[in-house]
């Protein structure tokens, strides 16, 4: 019974395939795109916010069918 226990786990599914994305478990933590969007009122969504959130292989997907790629940048990373 995974349900008995009161735990405050912060679990993100995918919302392309549905798989679960984050857990407790650290060492299985991944990274993922989150979107939040809250529409305006030039928007037909006015006063809505919209929250997806997509695992990278989705997310890759999902970019592959943009007309225009992805800006990508390289983080500077202190070493
Ligand atoms: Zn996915």
């Amino acid at each position: 019974m995974e349900d008995t226990m009161d735990k405050k786990v912060h679990e993100i599914y995918c919302n392309s395939c549905g798989k679960k994305i984050e857990t407790t478990d650290n060492i299985k933590r991944e990274d993922y795109l989150s979107i939040k969007k809250e529409w305006g009122y030039f928007s037909k969504k006015d006063g809505e916010i919209h929250s997806i959130f997509l695992c990278e292989s989705c997310y890759d997907i999902w970019t592959k069918q943009f007309k225009l790629p992805v800006k990508v940048e390289k983080q500077t990373e202190l070493l």
